[in-house]
C-alpha cells in the first residue's frame, strides 16, 4: 500500500492528522489556498516545518555559543546523513544529530500540543521517509511527497466541493520560510553574527558532497558546513513536481516569506 493509500485510510476512518507542511511548499501550492484543501478533505489541523525549523536554529545557535571550538555538519539532509553514514562513518561525530531536523522538531511541538493527534509531513523530499521510520519511529510520522498529495487531493477533492473560506495555518513562523533554499539554516538562524565568513561554508549538490567534507576535515578553520545533498536545496527535491526553473522557485519562496 502506498502512503499516498495510507492516509486516505486515515483521513476516512476519521483519525485525527495534522498535516505539517514543508517550507518549499508554496512551489507546488498557493499559499491562501492550501491549507483550506487540506482541511476539506479531512486534516484537524495544517502547521508550517517552518516553525520546527525555529527551534533547529535555536539549538544549532546554542551549541555554537556555548561550544566556542566546537566544529559540525548540519543534520536537517536525511539523505546527507545516510550518505556520512555510508561512506565516513568515522566523521559521524561531526555530525550535529542531536539537532532535530524541522520535521523532527516539528513533530515534537505538534505531539507537546495535540497528543491525540498524528503527525502527517508532505514535502519535497523521499528519503524523510527513511529518517522517519528509522531515527523517530516512536513519532510515528506519516510522510508524503508533494507528488503523493496531489495523488490524495486527486482522488478526494471534487469539483463541486467548497473551499473552507480563509484557513489560515494553526502554527506559522515566518523566519524560518527561507529554510529549503541551500543556506537557508545559516541565513535564517543567525549563524552570520556568530561566526566569520572563513568559519562558514554552504554547500548544496551531491556531486559536491565528497569535496566539502574533504575541506571541512582538512582547513579546521571551518566550524559549520551547511550541507544539502539536492543541487540548490530541498526547492530541487525529487518529490516535487514544477517545470520552474530554479530561480523562479527560489522567488517563491522569497516572496512568501516576506
Ligand atoms: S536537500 Fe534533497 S535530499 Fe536533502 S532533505 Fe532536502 S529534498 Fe531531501
Amino acid at each position: 500500500m502506498s502512503d499516498s493509500d495510507n492516509l486516505i485510510k486515515l483521513l476516512q476512518s476519521k483519525s485525527k492528522l495534522v498535516a505539517m507542511l514543508a517550507p518549499s511548499f508554496p512551489i507546488m501550492y498557493d499559499p491562501k489556498t492550501i491549507v483550506s484543501k487540506l482541511k476539506n478533505i479531512g486534516f484537524s489541523k495544517v502547521v508550517e516545518v517552518s516553525v520546527g525549523a525555529k527551534e533547529t536554529n535555536r539549538q544549532a545557535v546554542e551549541i555554537l555559543k556555548n561550544n566556542p571550538h566546537t566544529r559540525f555538519i548540519t543534520s536537517p539532509c536525511a539523505s546527507f546523513v545516510r550518505y556520512m553514514r555510508v561512506k565516513h562513518p568515522d566523521m559521524m561525530h561531526y555530525l550535529a544529530m542531536e539537532i532535530d531536523s524541522p520535521m523532527v522538531a516539528t513533530a515534537k511541538i505538534v505531539k507537546a500540543k495535540w497528543p491525540d493527534h498524528q503527525p502527517v509531513f508532505i514535502g519535497p523530499c523521499l528519503v524523510k521517509k527513511l529518517e522517519a521510520s528509522e531515527d523517530h519511529p516512536d513519532l510515528n510520522i506519516l510522510v508524503l511527497t508533494y507528488k503523493e498529495l496531489d495523488s490524495t487531493l486527486q482522488q478526494l477533492v471534487t469539483s463541486n466541493q467548497q473551499l473552507v473560506a480563509n484557513s489560515s495555518f494553526d502554527l506559522f513562523e515566518s523566519s524560518t520560510r527561507i529554510y529549503p533554499i541551500d543556506g537557508g539554516l545559516t541565513d535564517s538562524s543567525g549563524a552570520r553574527n556568530l561566526l566569520s565568513p572563513e568559519e562558514i561554508r554552504v554547500v548544496s549538490g551531491y556531486k559536491n558532497c565528497e569535496s566539502s567534507i574533504k575541506e571541512f576535515e582538512q582547513n579546521k578553520k571551518i566550524r559549520l558546513l551547511d550541507i544539502l545533498f539536492c543541487d540548490n536545496g530541498c526547492i530541487n527535491g525529487p518529490g516535487i513536481t514544477s517545470s520552474l526553473p530554479i530561480e523562479e522557485r527560489k522567488h517563491k519562496i522569497i516572496d512568501y516569506s516576506k
